[in-house]
């Protein structure tokens, strides 16, 4: 029998899934994390759903056009590979107003979760900044701080797990899981 509902894997982009790039707005720029495609493809056989969340606040600045997202973005998953994402939420909402859906705001979390009727209880988030984590804890869903992109820059921010990248993330869970 199914299960009613499915634990998730929530990915940060920037400086979690691939190498931090200020305003990423160019395909060529995009440089995976060592490892990523397949850490993802791993969670996904051990029966979680992959969404990845990332906020882009260029957009609302203009640095970055909806279309140089959309073309970064066709990019990452060519990268990727084949099942390795179950769905993508961006936030392009400015940094400098409020938002119900810009990390650490849950928006996207809650959003998904009614969307791939996921238990957020038995999810996790993995992301490079303490926003990620937060994020998390604003969603009842708990966080892996990774040490790439910002994260060796972040102190104690709440996370359950620090870990060196995605790799090892994803290592953790399945292990603990
Ligand atoms: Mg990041």
């Amino acid at each position: 029998m199914p299960h009613p509902s499915n634990p998730a894997v929530f990915i940060d982009r920037d400086g979690t899934l691939m190498e931090e790039v200020h305003y990423c707005n160019d395909p060529e720029n995009v440089r995976l994390i060592a490892g990523a495609g397949d850490a993802l493809r791993e969670l996904r056989a051990a029966g979680y759903k992959t969404v990845l969340v990332t906020n882009q606040n260029g957009i609302a600045r203009g640095i970055i056009s909806p279309q140089q997202y959309e073309a970064v973005h066709k990019r990452l998953l060519e990268m990727l590979g084949e099942d390795t994402l179950d769905k993508a939420y961006m936030c392009a909402d400015p940094s400098d107003k409020p938002s119900t859906h810009r990390k650490p705001a849950p928006g996207m979390l809650l959003q998904a979760s009614v969307e791939l009727s996921l238990d957020l209880s038995r999810s996790w988030i993995i992301g490079d900044k303490s926003i990620d984590i937060e994020c998390g804890l604003n969603a009842g869903v708990a966080g892996i701080l990774v040490k790439t992109g910002y994260g060796h820059t972040v102190g104690e921010c709440g996370a359950r797990f620090t870990a060196e990248t995605i790799v090892d993330a994803a290592r953790w869970i399945l292990e603990k899981t």
